[in-house]
C-alpha cells in the first residue's frame, strides 16, 4: 500500500522491535504512520537483528520459545493491522534543518516530508579485518552463524567463533549442533555473556573456550578456509587452529551514518537521547551543559538499540519504541509544543 501524503504525520525509519512498537502506537493513535523497513539495510533483513537468530526465550507473552523471524513477522502484521503503511526501502538521507523534515529513500529522487521522524535503525555487525577476511567474507567467514550454519561445508567440521557476549555464546551453541567442534576466541579472561548463556556454553562438551586469545589471520588452501592463526595476547604464543568456518560475534556499530551529523552521537556512534526519553539533540550540541534542553531537535525521536548502549534487548527496544510513539502522538495532538 502506498497512499502518499504531502506531509506525513510520522515517518518511522527501521523495522525491528523499536520501529514496530512505535508503529503500533502511532497507528492506533490514527496518525497513519509510514514506515521505511529497509531493503537489506546494511546487510540485515527487514525485521532487524532478531531475523538472524533462532529461539527467543525472553520476550514476554511467549511461554514457549518463539523463533526470531516469526516474532518479527507477527510484529509486522500487528503494525499493519492498525494501519501502518510499510515500504521496503532503505533511507539514505535526512534533512532536519527545516520543517517539515525530509526523509529520502534509496532510489527516490524526491524526499518525503514529515512532521515527526522516529529513528530506529540499530546497527551493523562489526568485523575484524584480519588478513584473508576480505577475500572470503560471506563464504567461509561470516557475522551471522544462524544465517549460514546450514551450508554443507560447515557440517561436521571444526569451527571458530570470535567474541564472548550473548551473541557469541548463542552462535557457538548453535554451531555445535552441526560442527565437529567449536572454538570460542575470547580476548580477555572475563565473560560478558549473561549467566544463562554462559552456562549453556560451559556445559557443552563440543565447545572449547580459548581465553586471552585473538584471531590473527585466516589461512587458506586454494578455495577453502583451512585454519585460523591465533595469538595468546598474554604470552604472545601463536598457533594455527584447524577450522572450516570463522564466525564473528564481536558487537555492532550503530546505523547512524545516514544522519550525517545532524543528530548528536556519542563516541561509539550511538544517538544520545535525553535520559528516559526518546528526544534527541541537534548536532553540534555540547555534552554535559545546562543548555542541553535548548539543543533538543524537536519532533525527531530515537528508539531502540541505536540509542541504548547498555540493555540492547528486544523488550527494551520495544519499550523505547512505545515512548517514541507516545511522544510523537502528544506532539501531533498539540499537547506539547
Ligand atoms: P533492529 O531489530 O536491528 O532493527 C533495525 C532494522 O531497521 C534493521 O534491521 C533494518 O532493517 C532497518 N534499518 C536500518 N537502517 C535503516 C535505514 N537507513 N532505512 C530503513 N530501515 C533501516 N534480544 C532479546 O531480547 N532476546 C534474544 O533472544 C535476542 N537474541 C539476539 C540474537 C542475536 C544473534 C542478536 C544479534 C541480537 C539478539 N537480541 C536479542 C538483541 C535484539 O535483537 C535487539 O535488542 C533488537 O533487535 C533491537 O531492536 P531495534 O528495533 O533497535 O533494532
Ligand atoms: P556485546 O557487545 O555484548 O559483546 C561483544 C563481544 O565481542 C564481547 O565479548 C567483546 O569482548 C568481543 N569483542 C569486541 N570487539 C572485539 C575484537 N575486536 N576482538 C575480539 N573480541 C571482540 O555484543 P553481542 O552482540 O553479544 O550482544 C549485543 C546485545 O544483544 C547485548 O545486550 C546482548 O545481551 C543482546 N543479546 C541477547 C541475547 C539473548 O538474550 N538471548 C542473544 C544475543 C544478544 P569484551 O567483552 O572484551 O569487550
Amino acid at each position: 500500500m502506498n497512499n502518499r501524503q504531502d506531509v506525513e504525520n510520522v515517518i518511522i525509519i527501521g523495522s525491528g522491535p523499536a520501529g514496530h512498537t512505535a508503529a503500533i502506537y502511532t497507528a492506533r493513535a490514527e496518525l497513519n504512520p509510514l514506515m521505511f523497513e529497509g531493503f537489506m539495510a546494511w546487510g540485515v533483513a527487514a525485521g532487524g537483528q532478531l531475523t538472524t537468530t533462532t529461539e527467543v526465550e525472553n520476550f514476554p507473552g511467549f511461554p514457549e520459545p518463539i523463533q526470531g523471524p516469526e516474532l518479527m513477522m507477527r510484529m509486522r502484521q500487528q503494525s499493519q493491522r492498525y494501519g501502518t503503511r510499510i515500504e521496503t526501502k532503505t533511507v539514505n538521507k535526512v534533512d532536519f534543518s527545516n520543517f517539515p523534515y525530509k526523509v529520502r529513500a534509496e532510489g527516490e529522487s524526491e524526499p518525503r516530508q514529515a512532521k515527526a521522524v522516529i529513528i530506529a535503525t540499530w546497527a551493523t555487525a562489526k568485523r575484524l579485518w584480519i588478513p584473508g577476511e576480505k577475500e572470503f567474507w560471506q563464504r567461509w567467514i561470516s557475522a551471522c552463524a544462524v544465517c549460514d550454519w546450514g551450508l554443507p561445508m560447515f557440517r561436521n567440521q571444526p569451527l571458530v567463533v570470535v567474541g564472548w557476549g550473548d551473541t557469541a555464546a548463542e552462535e557457538a551453541s548453535y554451531l555445535s549442533k552441526f560442527g565437529s567442534k567449536v572454538y570460542m576466541l575470547v580476548r580477555r579472561d572475563q565473560m560478558r555473556a549473561s549467566k544463562a548463556m554462559q552456562k549453556r556454553v560451559m556445559n557443552n562438551p563440543k565447545i572449547e573456550i580459548l581465553r586471552n586469545t585473538e584471531a590473527k589471520e585466516a589461512i587458506w588452501d586454494d578455495t577453502w578456509l583451512k585454519g585460523v592463526k591465533i595469538v595468546n595476547n598474554k604470552t604472545g604464543e601463536e598457533r594455527v587452529l584447524e577450522a572450516r568456518g570463522l564466525f564473528y560475534a564481536i558487537g555492532h556499530k550503530p546505523n547512524t551514518d545516514f544522519l550525517e551529523w545532524q543528530v548528536l552521537l556519542d563516541e561509539s556512534w550511538y544517538i544520545i537521547t535525553k535520559p528516559w526519553t526518546p528526544f534527541v539533540y541537534r548536532w553540534p550540541a555540547l555534552w554535559n551543559t545546562e543548555a542541553k534542553d535548548d539543543a533538543i531537535l524537536k519532533w525527531v525521536f530515537a528508539a531502540g538499540d541505536v540509542q541504548d548502549k547498555k540493555y540492547r534487548q528486544a523488550i527494551t527496544a520495544a519499550w523505547s519504541g512505545a515512548m517514541a510513539g507516545i511522544d510523537a502522538e502528544h506532539y501531533l495532538a498539540g499537547l506539547e509544543d
